[in-house]
């Protein structure tokens, strides 16, 4: 059988790992595709800089589930990395022990092969009349050096980055944060700094930045103002009411779904039992940086099992999403979404710390309620609610992926390639269409493509917030063994 893998990060190695395991690896012909720099590494644990932390303790993510120590026992094993405290780790970290998972493969087994350069296209061949399907990868646009395999696995990871106020390519305007230790290259120490999105990835420029540029003050605003939490003690949680059996009998009396209204009872259920204040949490925030965050270093432990229930919820959400109304999940997103979001993927305590005495001493200001950013005479004008302008010199974009594929352009060339050679559609609630429970690419022409399969973000409207590495690794695990079971 004949393998292309397309993205070499998380997923990809993840994938590549599961197939390696199983018992009929010696007969498999494996490419895996990703240019040099993220090959095995992938995108958000690529080499930066050592500010940039995973955002749970080591000792919780690994890509073994069978030891969830695996990464954390790989990092004091060996001698080139070394911290002071290396509970919470760098992400860089994390990408070489990925890599180290590849290296090894190749060296091991001659039927894995690298191509370091990006995909290009793949498309469908299949000839009129006929429903057999032949899947060809190509790294340009010359055909003629296409290769054909019988299953592909897509695994390239999030789409480009957002521009919501169309400054790409102005002087000064920084679209991707990402490697930080390049942002600044070309800032001067006058440049006055402003980052917008106060989301994970704009703490990880504060972090770089009061790291390597101690006097530049930052001012850091999107529309709410509103930080990721803090991370609590986070117990282990199981759901004793939000189950898929009491999920089945509900869909049995309301049309094949579960009403959202019912989910949520049965949430609350599971909450009341671990005795957590869901009202006071959710409204616990009183739109002041320093008083929010030391609400949440002092309630750690309240707070981490609110949060430990929403990163439980997340672990399932694929069949209880997959369970609701299209209205429903639409309801969700405008009701619901926000509060996961700012309460799972916690900052580090140590981040917030940080924070705290960045604002207290004025090298960071977070302003709510952004309205627009425009640039005139080489300077940005950063707009308010309340009409009250701010001006600055380099605007750093901190707003995160794109979700849609019809927000894409050519920074996203595969995904469009694929989407107008009708491989792939969009789902409505963005990314691909895909089977919920496999992971196989639904096409507009061809219908379910039997082997080739999507991860990772790219599946968002399926696989609503679930892009953590261990969800991913448990995707990877489970689309290895549909692979295996449907190609008896
Ligand atoms: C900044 C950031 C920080 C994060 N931190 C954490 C964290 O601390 N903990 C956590 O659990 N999760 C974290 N996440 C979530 C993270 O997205 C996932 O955990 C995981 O890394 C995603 O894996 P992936 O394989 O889908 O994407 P990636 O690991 O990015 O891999 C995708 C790969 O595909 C390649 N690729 C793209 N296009 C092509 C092409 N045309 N041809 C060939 N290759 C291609 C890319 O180069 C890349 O190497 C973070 C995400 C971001 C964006």
């Amino acid at each position: 059988m004949r393998i292309a893998i397309i993205g070499m990060g998380t997923a990809g190695v993840s994938l590549l790992k599961e197939l390696v395991k199983n018992k009929h690896f010696s007969e498999l012909q494996i490419d895996v595709y990703d240019n040099p720099k993220n090959m095995g590494q992938g995108v958000p644990f690529q080499n930066d800089s050592d500010q940039l932390l995973i955002n749970l303790p080591a000792k919780d993510m690994s890509l073994n589930l069978d030891n969830a120590q695996e990464f954390y026992e790989w990092y004091e094993k060996q001698s080139t990395f070394k911290f002071s405290h290396p509970k919470y780790l760098p992400r860089f970290i994390f990408g070489h022990y990925m890599k180290d998972y590849l290296q090894q493969f190749l060296t091991k087994y001659n039927n894995i092969q690298q191509i370091r350069e990006e995909v290009a296209e793949v498309f469908i061949e299949s000839d009129v009349g006929q429903t057999e399907v032949k899947y060809n990868v190509c790294i340009s646009k010359d055909m003629h050096n296409r290769k054909v395999y019988d299953v592909v696995f897509l695994a390239i990871g999030t789409l480009s980055y957002h521009d919501p106020y169309h400054l790409k390519g102005t002087v000064g305007y920084i679209q991707t944060p990402y490697p930080t230790y390049n942002t600044l290259d070309h800032v001067e120490d006058t440049d006055r700094i402003s980052i917008i999105g106060t989301g994970l990835a704009s703490l990880d420029v504060i972090r770089y930045v009061t790291a390597h540029h101690p006097n530049l003050p930052i001012t850091v605003t999107s529309r709410k103002g509103r930080l990721p939490s803090v991370r609590g003690e986070m117990p282990e949680i199981e759901f004793k009411y939000l189950t898929p059996e009491n999920f089945n009998a509900i869909k049995a009396k309301h049309f094949g779904n579960v009403p959202l209204d019912e989910a949520m009872s049965l949430f609350m259920k599971d909450c009341a039992l671990y005795e957590i204040p869901v009202e006071t949490l959710v409204h616990r925030r009183q739109n002041d940086p320093i008083l929010d965050l030391t609400y949440d270093l002092e309630h750690s432990e309240v707070l981490g099992r609110f949060q430990s229930i929403l990163e439980l919820t997340k672990e399932n959400l694929n069949w209880i999403w997959n369970s609701f109304s299209r209205s429903d999940q639409k309801r969700f997103l405008s009701n619901y979404q926000s509060i996961l979001k700012e309460n799972s993927n916690p900052m580090p305590p140590q981040t917030a710390q940080l924070l705290i005495e960045h604002i207290k001493n004025g090298l960071i200001k977070i302003e709510k309620d952004l309205e627009t950013v425009t640039h005139h005479d080489s300077e940005f004008h950063l707009k308010f609610k309340d009409g009250s302008v701010q001006k600055c010199d380099i605007v750093i974009n901190a707003t995160g992926s794109k979700t849609h594929l019809s927000d894409l352009d050519s920074d996203d060339q595969l995904v469009l390639n694929l989407e107008d050679r009708q491989v792939v559609q969009g789902h409505p609630l963005g990314g691909i269409q895909i089977v919920a429970e496999t992971n196989q690419i639904i096409s507009p022409r061809y219908g379910t493509l039997k082997n080739m399969y999507a991860l990772g973000q790219l599946t968002n409207g399926i696989n609503q917030s679930r892009n953590g590495v261990m969800m991913i690794v448990r995707q990877a695990v489970s689309v290895v063994n549909h692979l295996f079971e449907t190609n008896r």
